[in-house]
């Protein structure tokens, strides 16, 4: 069934692209890697002519119009952008972060590059913007993984020495259950919300972890309370049966239907009709957080990556007939750095996707790394120190943000001196090495500015349009 259904939208789509060419993008990162900002920022630039230099198309005045139109899926919720661009404008603040799927779509209309195309008529491609939680990607490899080996696994995790203080209250909680007693609601409720709540705490500024499937006890969409996310890992014996109606007999069935009606919709509707894909990475809050969060990011990343490249005996591999063909990983949030760290943040992206980049490239996959700011909150500065000039940034911290003993008004511009990345990436996994954080504090969105003849000018940003040049431009041409 799942064949068939990926086969008809496949032919929908490949008809519908014949007569109106179009490229379904998806945007994915975890919690707070800044997808709702990236497609807001990438929407306003192209809607309001941006300053896109390295975006040929838009560099050489072939974009003749751009506009939204009707999205192609009636059933998929509408990307918020007005309100969203309204929060960033109007608000200078930052708007409401992505809690599930969405989609918005946006036509290009462009002159060719070729004067042979050119004379046949206008190009039109309509760029379907596809945002969704990176968190729902962790939880592919769970369609191979049965209750009992899902259930020891994230029991081993919960005991890592590094997530022991958030795992306390779930392990008690498991020590106190009974497996074959029958279930009662009050208790599997009472498991099911530990568990979340242990998942969750792992994702704090501090400790900032993000190998934590199931993806939906995280972020549950609008299926929030439903049996299938109401269940926990139990420490199970893989060889025994458990009597009918027992807690051990229904969370392993309600794990099942959490594969079955939850991963596999995903994956089959949504995640199997993407053309290309940009996964946003917030590496900053990982290596401010030290080497168990950098490696637990490491890990994370190489599982997302692997999705997009399935084994062709999985159940996701067999049924993908549309190989994405360009993966962008972009470190986001680059503008809280100066520019002389932009290359070493690059460099630590790379080292982290490394393996698993080299297995996309082999399989044909045609993935980069970039660090960006689909924003730019700050510019850059000099400030004299006794020790010599100092490079900082300057921005207005949100209101509330501290460092040392300052606390912000989010009235006023400050410079900040970022701190430094290592050279060497491989440092960033010495848990030896003294740490000295990255001054990570949240800043506003930017005023903008106005040009010469009073004309307000467009968000600014770092590298997005090369971020769009490598995710679309080649379809521009
Ligand atoms: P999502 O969960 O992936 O949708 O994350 P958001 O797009 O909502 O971003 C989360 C937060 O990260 C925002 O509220 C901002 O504080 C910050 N952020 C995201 N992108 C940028 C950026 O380009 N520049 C700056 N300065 N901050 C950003």
């Amino acid at each position: 069934a799942d064949e068939a259904r990926i086969a008809l939208d496949n032919i929908a789509d490949r008809a519908g692209n014949l007569l109106h060419p179009t490229l379904r993008l998806g945007v994915a990162g975890l919690s707070r890697a800044g997808k709702t900002v990236f497609i807001t920022a990438l929407v306003h630039n192209l809607l309001h002519g941006g300053r896109l230099p390295l975006f040929s198309a838009a560099a050489s005045g072939r974009i003749a119009r751009t506009y939204l139109e009707e999205q192609p899926d009636d059933a998929v919720p509408r990307f918020a952008y007005e309100s969203h661009i309204r929060t960033v404008l109007d608000e200078r603040l930052w708007p409401q972060s992505t809690r599930a799927i969405s989609e918005l779509r946006l036509t290009i209309e462009y002159e060719s590059a070729s004067l042979f195309s050119r004379m046949l008529s206008r190009g039109r491609l309509s760029l379907d913007i596809v945002d969704y939680p990176g968190e729902w990607l962790l939880d592919l490899p769970l369609l191979d993984k049965d209750y009992a080996t899902f259930s020891a696994e994230a029991i081993e995790r919960a005991r890592l020495p590094s997530r022991a203080a958030m795992a306390g209250p779930f392990l008690a909680a498991l020590d106190a259950a009974t497996l074959d007693a029958p279930s009662d609601e009050t208790t599997a409720v009472q498991l099911s919300q530990s568990f979340a709540a242990y998942l969750r705490a792992c994702r704090n500024d501090r400790t900032a972890l993000s190998t934590l499937p199931p993806g939906r006890l995280l972020m549950p969409g609008d299926l929030e309370g439903s049996p299938a996310l109401t269940f926990a890992p139990l420490p199970v014996d893989p060889g025994r049966s458990y009597p009918r109606g027992s807690l051990a007999a229904v969370f392993a069935r309600r794990y099942d239907a959490y594969r079955n009606v939850v991963v596999k919709p995903f994956f089959r509707d949504h995640f199997a009709r993407l053309d290309r894909q940009i996964l946003l990475v917030d590496a900053l809050q990982a290596i401010n957080a030290g080497p168990e969060a950098v490696k637990d990011l490491e890990t994370a990343l190489t599982d997302i990556l692997a999705c997009f490249r399935p084994g062709a005996s999985s159940w996701l591999g067999s049924l993908l007939t549309r190989r994405i063909d360009r993966i962008l990983v972009a470190a986001t949030k680059a503008d809280h750095l100066h520019r002389e760290s932009h290359r070493r943040l690059e460099a630590i992206v790379r080292r982290l996707v490394d393996d698993a980049m080299a297995r996309a490239r082999f399989k044909g996959a045609n993935i980069d790394v970039i660090a960006m700011a689909a924003i730019r909150a700050t510019r850059e500065g000099t400030v004299n120190d006794p020790a010599g000039p100092l490079p900082v940034i300057i921005g207005t911290p949100m209101e509330g943000e501290e460092i040392g003993r300052d606390r912000f008004d989010g009235l006023r511009e400050t410079a900040v001196f970022p701190g430094d990345l290592p050279a060497d990436p491989g440092r960033l996994f010495d848990a030896k090495r003294p740490r000295e954080p990255i001054r990570f504090v949240r800043f506003r969105p930017p005023r903008l500015e106005r040009n010469a003849e009073g004309l307000t000018l467009s968000l600014p940003h770092i590298r997005l349009d090369r971020a769009l040049e490598f995710l679309v431009g080649d379809r521009l041409a």
